[in-house]
């Protein structure tokens, strides 16, 4: 096999779902559009279910190699109480000796390397690749870029306490203000090792080449000029920013499942439908599923609803219970599936996202607003009730809700949102007034990505400098 003379990128991307997806998008788009070659680092310790899924069943053009690196014993610093962030640093950690070598030995040699935002030890790289530079991606808007960089001077800033405890809300250069219990789960306590490994994190971005954004200007303007001009991110030496979005997945597997929910869809009327999906990982308490179940049925409106076993009931149970049909009852209320059987759809605990919300009958979408289901929302121009659930999603929710004007966000007093609430609102986003201003913006936002990623448009701007760049072309 003759070499290819194409240039050459690697990727380290970290690990879920929502980070993987976005990495393999930009992947493809080098490759698709762009003519480069792509070495996709793949860790493979500790990958949950729907990411080998996710990895396995891509659609991958020929140039696109995926590097499954081999699984490591990681129990000695991982434990089943390990959480998320502290999980993921310490595996790239551990992986990272391995990663470089193979790096190293890379033919052709790579011209450049795509890291995620939480793979910044991978930086120290630079000492023996000096002319390979070294990218950071980050996947989430820039409003969160925006206050992760911000938050090592929080931190210097605010001597004692936790910051969820601030008496007022915290005010980002470039940012709307973020009220302290919307903070990003890493920041809910200084002590834990989230919060080490987020600042780690973020104090290391500046040492990147560069920082490629899966957002465009006209979505968030204020806060890419603020990156780009304000002192503050200048003082910190922000690298320069590729805001190249919306990078959003076009096809999916479609299982059997999958192509009912579609096949059902088809049959519905013009932008009748509810979808309510939670991200790859969202689950609701046994007590909150029921209350939305009886507020889905309240209302009257036709729904495609993913649903997964509630949070306090475990998978264990779940599975041991078994079957799809008891797992789709779980904490659902007594004769629900059958009382709503026609106009309504229940099934998990997974679903074509993108295909369901390019579908012309769905009306609306119930999301936790990571930052991929924000985005293919509004790619579709759909409205959305924001019910964020972890991670940076209640910022997400707060920013779809009051500055991008494409959804209503839920809140419950205590935790709980009631029936009857559920009812109002969804009666509200699929038939009320409220409803049509909130999809109509979400269709000139949707329109305003695609303007963004034509020629001359500012994500097409943005990419053509990215790719010289990756080519070594400054
Ligand atoms: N997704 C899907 N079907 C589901 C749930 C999620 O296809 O039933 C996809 C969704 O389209 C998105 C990704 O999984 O691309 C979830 O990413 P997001 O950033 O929204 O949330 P996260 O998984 O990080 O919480
Ligand atoms: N899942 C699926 N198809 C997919 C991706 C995921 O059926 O393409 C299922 C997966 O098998 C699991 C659930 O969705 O039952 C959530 O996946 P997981 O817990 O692995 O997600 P993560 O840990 O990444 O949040």
């Amino acid at each position: 096999m003759t070499e290819s003379t194409k240039p050459h990128v690697a990727f380290l991307p970290s690990l879920g779902v929502g980070i993987l997806t976005p990495h393999l998008e930009l992947a493809k788009l080098l490759v698709n559009h762009h003519g480069f070659q792509v070495t996709f680092f793949y860790i493979t310790t500790d990958a949950s279910p729907a990411q080998n899924n996710l990895i396995n069943s891509a659609d991958l053009p020929p140039d696109l190699h995926i590097v499954h690196l081999p699984p490591l014993d990681l129990s000695a610093v991982i434990t089943l109480q390990t959480r998320v962030l502290t999980r993921f640093s310490l595996n790239v950690q551990e992986n990272l000796p391995h990663i470089k070598t193979l790096l190293i030995q890379l033919i052709p040699k790579p011209q450049a390397l795509i890291i995620d935002v939480f793979c910044t030890q991978a930086l120290d790289f630079q000492e023996s690749l000096p002319n390979v530079p070294i990218f950071t991606f980050a996947t989430a808007s820039a409003h969160f870029l925006a206050f992760s960089l911000f938050l090592p001077q929080l931190d210097r800033d605010v001597v004692e306490g936790q910051l969820v405890d601030l008496p007022g809300p915290v005010q980002v250069p470039g940012c709307q203000t973020i009220r302290p219990q919307d903070l990003i789960d890493q920041a809910t306590d200084r002590n834990n090792d989230e919060y080490k490994w987020y600042l780690y994190h973020f104090k290391r971005v500046s040492k990147s080449a560069g920082i490629i954004m899966n957002t465009w200007q006209d979505l968030e303007p204020v806060t890419l000029n603020a990156l780009r001009e304000h002192p503050f991110y200048r003082n910190i030496h922000t690298p320069p920013i590729y805001p190249i979005g919306p990078i959003v997945k076009e096809t999916e597997p479609i299982t059997e499942t999958g192509s009912e929910c579609l096949t059902w869809l088809d049959k519905q009327p013009t932008g009748s439908v509810l979808f309510v999906s939670l991200g790859s990982r969202g689950v609701l308490s046994a007590e909150q599923q029921t209350e939305f179940a009886w507020g889905l049925e309240l209302s009257g409106q036709r729904f495609l609803w993913v649903v997964r076993a509630p949070s306090d009931i475990s998978s264990a149970t779940l599975y041991n219970v078994g079957g799809v049909g008891s797992h789709v009852q779980w904490g659902l209320p007594e004769g629900f599936v059958e009382r709503t059987r026609g106009r309504g759809m229940v099934v998990g605990p997974w679903a074509p996202q993108v295909s369901v919300l390019r579908n012309t009958s769905t009306g609306a979408f119930v999301s936790h607003c990571g930052w991929n289901s924000t985005l293919e929302s509004v790619a579709y121009g759909l409205p959305m009730i924001a019910w964020p659930l972890y991670s940076e999603q209640r910022m997400n929710a707060a920013m779809v809700a009051e500055v991008l004007g494409v959804g209503v966000r839920m809140e419950g007093e205590g935790g709980v949102v009631g029936r009857k609430e559920i009812e109002r609102v969804v009666r509200m986003v699929l038939e009320g007034e409220e409803g049509r201003r909130l999809r109509q913006r979400a269709i000139d936002l949707g329109e305003s990505s695609v303007k963004a990623l034509r020629l001359g448009g500012d994500s097409c701007l943005a990419w053509a400098a990215l790719a010289n760049q990756l080519n070594g072309q400054c």
